[in-house]
């Protein structure tokens, strides 16, 4: 539990350098967040739907090839949340 310490000890000792670095972290986050629309630039964090594709390979005939693990991709369909763009488009 040292790094909790350490973190108090910094947290009194250097307040101001604390406040930017959490803001530094919070802003970020914030950046980083959400998916962003190839047409407007906004960020949209809110996933509409999500679509599953499995991507097992499967043998000639289609049936399921028991040497494969299960594996997929979720897709997820993101709505823009700017109104006047209105573009939807998948992401993984
Ligand atoms: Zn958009």
């Amino acid at each position: 539990m040292d790094i909790i310490w350490v973190l108090i000890y910094f947290l009194f000792e250097y307040p101001f350098f604390a406040f930017i670095f959490f803001a530094a972290i919070i802003g970020l986050y914030l950046l980083l967040k959400g998916y962003k629309c190839d047409k407007c630039g906004t960020r949209t964090s809110e996933v509409q739907s999500t679509r599953y594709q499995d991507t097992t390979p499967t043998k000639k005939d289609g049936s399921r090839d028991k040497r494969y693990n299960l594996t997929g991709i979720t897709w997820k369909t993101i709505k823009c949340k700017n109104e006047k763009c209105d573009n939807t488009w998948e992401t993984v």
